[in-house]
């Protein structure tokens, strides 16, 4: 068999974090009854007139100038065509051909190799409705209350070459807007969506193969599969002698295969002309540089200054400026405990596990630094032993308890009281008269066991170290 290569070119589409939608004043709040967040604007209405959110441009310059992109000073919108009965205007509001950002790129980190994915084009455009198919009485329900919810979609060239490479543009393109409070940037929930265009070629060639457009990735998960699954697929019809069919192919991740949805034939028309109902933006110098400078300390700055300030290790550094979230409540939380090392402990460990294994993103973290930074001082000043702050721990991450008064109604505190232990280190040596007899014949493991009895019999509050002392002394 021939050697491939395979090419990929991104098209993310972002919800905005605006309180309002794009032309009206409704509401962009996930959720609430259906059609409750709706006007006659972002309902389609005849007369209705759109005003432009001036907050969806600022985000979408922000968004262009963090990922290296040229601001086009005079962009406007353009109608998108089409009738769906999710689209109450039959035209979307777009950008075509004056899109607000151009030729930008970001840096990518793949296993120890960095790479260089440039940004074709950022344009904005409204959000459609929901169509609810209702299955029992054989029909389709419409909510408007997404239609008109601010997007902006972000158009890679075909510079990724695997899912490590699409993955890695996605978590930095994330973790970037996120940074910048642009949006949440949720897969799972819809606020970041990606579309996969994938083509394959001979290995070394430099013509571009046939693509075609994978949609309805919800997940890093799905993508990587998709892509895999969408990469043999296409290079099986090459070695059969047939021919890849440009398409727009949907991922069904239950089943691990692609379907057909629409193929270039079938595309549309779209009609594009420029919104009469909208005048042209245009973007002064000094609103550019108003934006540019509110920008915030992206990840790699912070980490930098996490190695440097607090002397933390640079993978800790990384992981925790994963996540704004994570890496505000680390500095929170370190200048209130002075442990910054015991700090990043608690969140690249027990956090990032819990938040697993709940399936949560660091954004939905409900404990406060001030909680996280009392339960380090109570083991640092010795009130509670490490097994004690774990499960403490997980009350604060689920309930963001406060540790100390939570140790003090539970009765949690460690004792470090020698007599109090001494009665029950004699007890445990007592009632196991093999161990002690295997310890004194030199198996140190013994001991483990008998620590192992005598923190059970304490309840799990005994002072390790000094249980440890009290037995070999008593031995
Ligand atoms: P269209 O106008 O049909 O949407 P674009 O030129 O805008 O097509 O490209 C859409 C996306 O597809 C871009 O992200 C681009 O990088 C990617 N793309 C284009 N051609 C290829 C190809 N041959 N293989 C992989 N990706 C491609
Ligand atoms: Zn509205
Ligand atoms: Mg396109």
């Amino acid at each position: 068999m021939k050697k491939y290569e395979t090419v990929i070119g991104l098209e993310v589409h972002v919800e905005l974090a605006t309180k309002t939608k794009i032309f009206c004043g409704c509401p962009t709040q996930f959720g609430g009854k259906p059609n409750t967040h709706t006007c006659p604007v972002c309902t389609g209405m005849p007369g209705s007139l759109p005003v432009l959110n001036k907050k969806v441009v600022e985000y979408a310059m922000a968004v262009g100038l963090a990922t290296n992109c040229e601001i086009n000073r005079n962009c406007r919108f353009d109608r998108k065509n089409y009738f769906y009965p999710d689209n109450p205007q039959d035209y979307q509001i777009s950008q075509l051909y004056e899109p607000i950002c151009l030729n930008g790129h970001v840096n990518i980190n793949v296993d120890g190799y960095e790479k260089k994915v440039r940004i074709h084009e950022i344009h904005m455009e409204e959000d459609a409705g929901k169509l609810i198919h209702d299955e029992l009485k054989d029909g389709s329900l419409i909510d408007f209350n997404r239609s008109g919810v601010p997007l902006i979609e972000i158009v890679s060239e075909p510079d990724m070459s695997s899912a490590d490479e699409v993955i890695a543009y996605l978590e930095t393109l994330r973790t970037t807007i996120q940074y910048l409070g642009a949006s949440d940037c949720k897969l799972q929930e819809g606020s970041m969506r990606a579309d996969v265009n994938l083509s394959v070629r001979e290995a070394g060639s430099d013509k571009l193969g046939t693509r075609t457009e994978m949609k309805n990735l919800n997940s890093f998960k799905a993508i990587a599969r998709a892509i895999e699954n969408e990469r043999n697929r296409q290079i099986v019809i090459i070695e059969d002698g047939g021919q890849v069919i440009q398409e727009t192919r949907r991922w069904d991740d239950n089943k691990e295969e692609s379907y057909s949805m629409r193929s270039k034939e079938d595309a549309q028309d779209y009609r594009y002309f420029p919104d009469p109902d909208l005048p042209g933006i245009f973007i002064s110098r000094e609103w550019i540089d108003e934006i540019k400078q509110r920008e915030p300390e992206f990840k790699a700055a912070r980490q930098e200054r996490y190695i440097s300030e607090y002397g933390i290790p640079k993978g800790d550094a990384d992981i925790i400026t994963d996540s704004k979230k994570m890496a505000d409540i680390f500095e929170e939380a370190s200048a209130l405990c002075n442990s910054p090392k015991k700090i990043a402990n608690w969140l690249i460990g027990d956090t990032i596990r819990l938040l697993k294994e709940h399936d949560m993103d660091p954004d939905d973290i409900k404990f406060s630094p001030e909680n996280l930074a009392k339960l380090v001082k109570l083991t640092e000043e010795g009130t509670i032993n490490s097994s004690v702050a774990t499960e403490v721990f997980e009350k604060v991450f689920a309930d963001n308890i406060d540790p100390e008064s939570y140790v003090k109604e539970k009765g949690l505190a460690q004792v470090n009281d020698e007599s109090a232990l001494r009665d029950t280190v004699q007890k445990v040596i007592d009632e196991n008269p093999q161990s002690v007899e295997d310890y004194r014949g030199g198996k140190e493991k013994a001991l483990g066991f008998l620590v192992g009895q005598t923190m059970k019999a304490m309840g799990g509050k005994a002072n390790p170290g000094l249980v440890n002392k009290l037995l070999k002394e008593l031995l």
